[in-house]
């Protein structure tokens, strides 16, 4: 199920990041959270999805007028990716920053 408010995948009719419940079925071509990296991370992952070719919408979570504030080491940016890519950059991403938690537990049992 897809969150119309934050734009992500969630299993649940209410969504658990924002508490909204306008919650749908995902269709090719809405815009999935993907992940939110650090300045140094985004700079690595922007660079994978180009080589792989998949589409993302980047944006800085402080903005232009904060970042240049406390300078762009210190901001993060959120990447989006259209729901027919998320199954090719969600392995991209567990590739890149280590194993995700429901896998990491399979593994210990
Ligand atoms: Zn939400």
């Amino acid at each position: 199920m897809y969150c119309e408010k934050c734009k992500r995948i969630v299993e649940t009719n209410i969504c658990p990041a924002c508490g909204s419940k306008k919650i749908r079925e995902p269709e090719t071509g809405d815009l999935c959270f993907l992940t939110e990296q650090d300045y140094v991370s985004s700079g690595i992952l922007e660079d994978i999805l180009k080589q792989e070719g998949v589409p993302f919408l980047k944006k800085e979570v402080l903005g232009a007028g904060l970042s240049f504030r406390v300078g762009p080491m210190l901001d993060r940016s959120r990447f989006y990716v259209p729901f027919e890519h998320m199954q090719k950059a969600l392995p991209l991403l567990e590739d890149l920053f280590a194993v995700p938690a429901e896998e990491a537990e399979q593994l210990t049992e």
